[in-house]
């Protein structure tokens, strides 16, 4: 039941304080990545909440969102899209650039791998501000898709995230497991 997987899957989060700079908890899932049986119990949750949204295409954030992305999508029978950090996409991409605390990121996706008629559950393992998940779902949007939801291992509730992705979401589901 969810009180188990929530306790299996926190059991196998590592807090690192002070990484990579001071002041921030670094949530380590290679603990959780380490053992079958939390990471096949984290990929169907995750593939559970694809069948839910009806999503037909899953994509996942570099990095940890491919690791974790690549399996739901397999075990929800879907085609997996890398989103990857601007410059390493060999393709023809749509780009999207946002705001980081200091300076700013770039994100890119394949243009010819999401379509309209696509509906696209993304993927990753941490929601912190809500700023790399906000930029996906507007690269989503500009490629013609439909976005069906963003799930993640884990949100930081006390940075807000949720609220800020709100109008990006439009109504799909925000699942944080
Ligand atoms: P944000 O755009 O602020 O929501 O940051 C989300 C991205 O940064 C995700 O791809 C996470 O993998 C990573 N991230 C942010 N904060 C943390 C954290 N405290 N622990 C682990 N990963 C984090």
């Amino acid at each position: 039941d969810t009180t188990d997987l929530t306790g299996l899957l926190l059991s196998r989060i590592r807090d690192v304080p002070d990484h990579p700079e001071p002041g921030v908890v670094f949530k380590d899932i290679t603990p959780l990545l380490a053992d079958p049986a939390a990471f096949t119990a984290l990929t169907d949750a995750l593939a559970e909440v694809a069948g839910d949204t009806g999503a037909t295409k899953v994509v996942g954030l570099e990095a940890r969102g491919f690791i974790l992305g690549a399996p739901v999508a397999l075990r929800a029978g879907l085609g997996f899209i890398p989103v990857r950090k601007a410059g390493k996409l060999p393709g023809a991409t749509l780009s999207q650039s946002y705001d980081l605390e200091y300076g700013s990121a770039e994100i890119e996706v394949h243009a010819e791998d999401l379509t309209a008629g696509d509906r696209v559950l993304v993927v990753d393992d941490v929601l912190a501000t809500g700023g790399t998940a906000e930029a996906s779902l507007e690269l989503i949007r500009r490629a013609g898709a439909e976005v069906a939801g963003l799930a993640v291992l884990m949100e930081l509730g006390f940075l807000g995230g949720r609220a800020r992705l709100e109008p990006a979401l439009a109504g799909a589901p925000l699942k944080a497991l």
